[in-house]
């Protein structure tokens, strides 16, 4: 069943505008009676009946409030170092459909990539389109959001995760799977931060000041992933340590 986000609080009687509108009409020519799933901005999540159509505005009526969540139990945000080309389009979109919670572009020293404001901007406007497609696609209970692109400093400042890890390759004493385990002994993993470095890897100078700002560096095994993979790998085994990959 299709999913879509309706930008209001939960109501019995609820409408769909704009593109998702145009979508459901025009593309695929839903007539009423027909049922889709909707989230609303306060999270319900519900299945609907379709009672009224045209391509701006599309009526629907709730018939069953979903009650199961799509959501991991572990808030997991992903600063991701500024990539190459269409690397970050990947990225977020694989990031979301494996349940991040948000994402934080980060232009790191290595980062080939140079975004101004104006440019970056329009860049993370393109990112949250593709969050919230790969979030409908893959059924979860919110649009993750791409944070506006900051630097190192900048992320770590306005961070408020209280388990954070960043990606080392030159990290050889410990592993993910260990740091996740310490975590969770110490007190449980509930908002995890994970860092990943561009293709240029992590400067020496970023790898300090994430250590100060509590972030553990770990090893995610004896060969170099790329930039578009380490983030991929590292999420699929927090998420298979911490249970949410199903039992
Ligand atoms: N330029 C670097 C590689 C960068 S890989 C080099 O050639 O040495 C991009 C990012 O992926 C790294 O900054 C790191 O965050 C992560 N990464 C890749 N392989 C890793 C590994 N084996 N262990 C830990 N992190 C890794």
């Amino acid at each position: 069943m299709h999913r879509f986000f309706v930008p209001h609080l939960y109501n019995e009687e609820m409408y769909i505008e704009g593109v998702d509108a145009r979508h459901i009409s025009k593309v695929l020519r839903m007539q009423p009676g027909a049922k889709l799933q909707i989230v609303s901005d306060d999270g319900v999540s519900a299945v609907a009946e379709i009672t009224a159509i045209d391509s701006e505005r599309v009526s629907v009526r709730c018939l069953e409030k979903l009650a199961e969540s799509h959501e991991p139990r572990v808030q997991l945000v992903l600063a991701q170092g500024l990539a190459k080309g269409e690397k970050m389009d990947f990225i977020i979109q694989k990031a979301v459909e494996m349940g991040a919670y948000s994402v934080i572009p980060v232009a790191m020293e290595h980062s080939v990539v140079r975004l101004d404001g104006a440019k970056a901007a329009k860049k993370v406007e393109r990112w949250q389109k593709i969050a919230e497609s790969a979030a409908k696609q893959s059924k979860r209970d919110i649009i993750p959001e791409v944070q506006a692109v900051q630097s190192m400093s900048e992320m770590l400042a306005n961070c408020t995760c209280t388990t954070k890890i960043i990606a080392y390759e030159c990290e050889d004493r410990l592993s993910l799977k260990a740091a996740l385990r310490a975590a969770e002994a110490a007190g449980g993993i509930s908002q995890l931060l994970l860092i990943i470095g561009p293709e240029g890897g992590i400067s020496e100078s970023e790898l300090d000041e994430a250590r100060q700002a509590g972030a553990v560096p770990v090893s995610l095994g004896r060969r170099i992933l790329r930039a578009e993979t380490a983030g991929l790998v590292a999420m699929s085994a927090i998420f298979y340590e911490t249970g949410d990959l199903g039992d």
